[in-house]
């Protein structure tokens, strides 16, 4: 096979991968990534041949062709659009679309059946941004580029564990900081992996990002360091800006009873910033993900623009996208208040895009946005929906309304690759073609679009997304508008939509591209828009760096801003959620392999220590998490990471790999006002401890989920020749196996199977073994809570094979040592390499740097994800040889 280039699908970095003869690599010559890759990008060449695609169209259950699915969404749009009016209609898309699947989507809602009724899970990573860019600069513009990490002496991580969610950009930035020295402020309430390498930590409290950079803007004041001819020149508002910003924050002290944080590091952090020219601010969910979004991505604005700190090398305020296209949607209109190409729901824009798509039906203004989307399935106005390359059911606030809408809903339909929470719940089911088999381009977090090439055929009769919008937009009575023939098509159309009567006004601009032949558009490079055909063009890897803002007066705008503090009800505790290292949102690749699975391999509570002393909760003791949304019960995980009175949960885990762990059943619907991007991190939850009374660890074969009882609380993973479940258990085991098929059910075994067993009713520990001939099919162990249960290797190593008599005794004694080992925690995913080997290799080899373990064990030396956890170990290390003998 000739070598494919092609972007990797995950996160907004955009990764470059080089695609050969079954193996899978970072690309050296990317600009995004030179080669390098995390443990999930290095992980992708074990996703492509995961089981339980979508293979064929399913109307109600039943496999159907596409013809009649087609015609089926079709009628159904049409017939509702007809009896309701096209606002009763709405598409709920995705960052994980290529661009030209975003087009055709946006092209069809908002131009032929004239709703501005399609959003994108987008909304819920960095509709913030967007807006506060747009309030700012005129247009959605990230001025920046990755190269600024390298030229930077000081980098702002606000809001962002960029070790964990942007990998490869946080490598570039530490090998930055390794030649140059560059410092690194990490801003964040809870102390991360990325705190590891920062000079400085603040932990602030949590929903006051606008006092700290409205104290930064009056030091910056008080310090003479803003740049008066920059802002004379070309920024609006810094007067009033100012203003506002000495109200809101008088004083150091002000500014530290605000944030939480002390005088004396907020000092350091002021100093920092204003005595340092080259100066980033990076800022990412955590900022993003708030009832203030806009605001706090403003605040940090402000402070760029006040200083004249911007478009130069080194300098700048930069959003990270979470998603691979996210930038890519934006530049489409994917979001339901943007029309297309960066134009709005004004007059002019209107007109624009109606005459350049030949759609006189085109919504004349902004649809609902996620939040209000889903409140509008709910309430009955919205009677048809599209959700594509995206599972709701788990992500959105509120999961559990939203599933309640979705099975209310008259009409709903789901493409996407793997069956979900939210496949589950539709009436039409679309196999879409996954990331390997799908053409076009992605844009990452510095304007840079890639393209995304197919290197393998789609399994059965799974199809791009672009094509199943178009083939509907046809059926629809649209097919002239819609006879895209190839990615290529799209791609050309909606470049020339971003030059139409573009004559300078909207930065975004890729008319050069828009001429392109099938042959350049697969052989495009990565490149940076705008790309403008105009002659005059300069440079596109830097914005405004002699100002030029797209707004009526050519000036940005630095906003005023009032700063509060969310207050919380004392019994609560704040629920914030993010990503854990190896795992990519709802699980639907990265949870099927066992090595990602490795690193974190159930949902858990972060809570402070306090907290938990005060709730009666230990170390990994079963808890329920609960408001008025919902409740979720996983172990505790007590940790002086947490500020008391914050919780941290993942994210990922649903309903296919926990019994009751999906993090959205339990996030307010709190939005941005501005924005309408979901307070993701603010929700009040009650945490209390959970009696059980057992544990378990079943291995088998069949991977079907336990029955569920609402006394038995599973996580599963899946391991090469099987699936492995951790069970606790709040009501007596006699309630649970009743009889022995019950026990036959659990094993997932047939009346016909050898089921051999091994008890200890003294100890109340009890294991099984079911048998198809020799062949292991499954294997349970339960002992009461809080004892030790034997590891999983021993019957993962066995599942599926044929075991001699000895082997068995084994098998159910666990008696040899390497059994009775304690669990594994995976700190090197890529080498399976797990903490204790670690540790034991630091102390015994007095190893001092990252660098000598990766020699002694090679941990670190492939993806590089966990170096900062290998900096935390030699760091423990080094505390406990201080430590004075006891
Ligand atoms: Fe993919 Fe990792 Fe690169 Fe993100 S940092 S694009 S997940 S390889």
């Amino acid at each position: 096979m000739n070598e494919i280039r092609t972007t990797c699908p995950y996160c907004g970095v955009g990764c470059g991968l080089r695609v050969a003869n079954g193996t899978l690599k970072g690309d050296v010559s990317h600009p995004a990534n030179y080669g390098r890759l995390c443990s999930k990008g290095a992980a992708l060449k074990d996703t492509l041949d995961l089981p339980d695609r979508l293979h064929t169209p399913t109307i109600a259950g039943r496999d159907a062709e596409w013809d009649e699915a087609l015609d089926l969404i079709a009628q159904k749009f049409a017939d509702t659009i007809r009896d309701h009016g096209p606002d009763s209609v709405a598409f709920y898309v995705s960052g994980q679309f290529l661009t030209e699947d975003y087009y055709v989507a946006n092209k069809l809602m908002k131009g032929f059946i004239g709703s501005g009724n399609i959003d994108t899970n987008s909304r819920l990573c960095m509709a913030s941004s967007v807006a506060a860019h747009v309030r700012a600069f005129g247009e959605d513009i990230v001025p920046g580029c990755y190269d600024d990490l390298e030229e930077a002496d000081l980098v702002v991580l606000t809001g962002s564990n960029m070790a964990w969610c942007h990998p490869v950009l946080y490598q570039r930035l530490i090998a930055a900081r390794e030649k140059r020295g560059t410092k690194i402020i990490v801003i964040d309430p809870r102390r991360t992996s990325t705190c590891e390498t920062a000079d400085l930590h603040l932990a602030l409290k949590a929903g006051s990002d606008v006092a700290l950079f409205s104290g930064l803007l009056v030091h910056l004041a008080s310090s003479n360091a803003i740049d008066e001819t920059w802002i004379a020149d070309h920024v609006s508002g810094f007067a009033e800006t100012l203003e506002a910003a000495w109200e809101a924050t008088p004083s150091l002290d002000a500014t530290a009873d605000a944030t939480g944080i002390a005088p004396a590091d907020l000092q350091t952090f002021y100093d920092m910033f204003t005595k340092t020219e080259r100066v980033m601010t990076l800022y990412s969910q955590g900022v993003n993900q708030s009832s203030t979004g806009t605001d706090n991505v403003n605040a940090v604005l402000n402070c760029h623009l006040a200083t004249g700190r911007i478009g130069r090398a080194g300098m700048g305020p930069f959003s990270l996208t979470g998603q691979p296209n996210a930038m890519g949607g934006r530049e489409v209109g994917g979001l339901a208040n943007q029309l297309a190409a960066h134009m709005s729901f004004n007059e002019a824009d209107i007109n624009r895009v109606s005459r350049f798509w030949s759609a006189p039906n085109i919504a004349t203004a902004a649809g609902r946005k996620a939040v209000d989307l889903f409140d509008d399935i709910a309430s009955g106005k919205i009677k048809a929906v599209w959700i594509a390359a995206t599972n709701p059911a788990v992500s959105m606030p509120r999961a559990g309304d939203v599933r309640d809408a979705l099975k209310a809903c008259p009409f709903v339909v789901v493409s996407d690759a793997w069956p979900t929470d939210t496949t589950a719940l539709a009436h039409v089911v679309l196999p879409a073609a996954a990331w390997a088999e799908k053409d076009g381009t992605v844009t990452n977090s510095e304007r840079r679009i890639s393209r995304q090439r197919a290197f393998r055929a789609a399994p059965g009769s799974a199809r791009p997304d672009w094509w199943m919008f178009a083939q509907v937009a046809s059926r629809m009575g649209h097919a002239d508008a819609f006879a895209f023939q190839s990615p290529a098509d799209i791609f050309r159309e909606h470049a020339a939509l971003s030059a139409f009567e573009n004559t300078g006004q909207r930065l975004f601009d890729i008319g050069a591209l828009a001429n392109l032949s099938n042959t350049d558009y697969d052989a495009l490079e990565p490149l940076q828009w705008p790309q403008p055909k105009r002659a005059s063009s300069t440079g596109s890897t830097r914005l405004f760096t002699r100002g030029g803002f797209p707004t009526p007066d050519g000036r940005a705008r630095m906003i005023p801003l009032a700063s509060s503090t969310p207050k919380r009800a004392p019994a609560t505790l704040r629920l914030n959620t993010g990503r854990i290292r190896d795992q990519w949102h709802t699980m639907t690749r990265t949870g099927r392999v066992p090595h990602l699975m490795a690193h974190t391999a159930a949902p858990l509570i972060a809570m402070n220590p306090l907290d938990a002393q005060m709730r009666n909760i230990g170390q990994d003791m079963l808890v329920r998490i609960s408001n008025a949304h919902g409740t979720a019960l996983m172990r505790a995980n007590l940790t002086t990471d947490q500020q008391p009175g914050d919780a941290f949960m993942p994210m990922h885990w649903t309903d296919e790999f926990a019994s009751a762990a999906v993090v959205g059943k339990l996030v307010a619907s709190n939005v941005d006002p501005v924005s309408g991007q979901p307070d993701l991190k603010g929700s009040d939850v009650t945490v209390t401890p959970v009696e059980t009374l057992w544990v378990g660890r079943l291995v088998r074969i069949s991977s079907a989920l336990p029955d569920s009882d609402e006394n038995i609380f599973w996580t599963k993973t899946p391991n090469i020749s099987g699936t492995a479940f951790e069970l606790s258990g709040s009501s007596p085991l006699n309630t649970v196996i009743t009889s022995e098929s019950a026990l036959r059910r659990l094993l997932q075994i047939p009346a016909s199977a050898e089921l051999v067993s091994y008890s200890d009713p003294k100890k109340s520990v009890f294991r099984y073994a079911g048998f198809t001939g020799e062949r292991l099919d499954a294997c349970l162990y339960l002992a009461p809570e809080g004892a030790a249960l034997p590891p999983r290797d021993l019957a993962e190593t066995f599942l599926s094979r044929a075991m001699s008599p000895l082997e068995r005794i084994s098998l159910l004694a666990a008696a040899t040592p390497a059994l009775t080992a304690a669990p594994k925690e995976v700190i090197c995913s890529c080498f399976g390499i797990d903490a204790a080997r670690i540790k034991a290799a630091i102390r015994d080899h007095n190893l001092a740097s990252v660098g000598e373990i990766g020699a002694s064990l090679k941990a670190g030396t492939n993806c590089g994800s966990c170096i900062p956890e290998l900096k935390k170990l030699l760091q423990q290390n080094k505390e406990t040889e201080m430590a004075p003998a006891k």
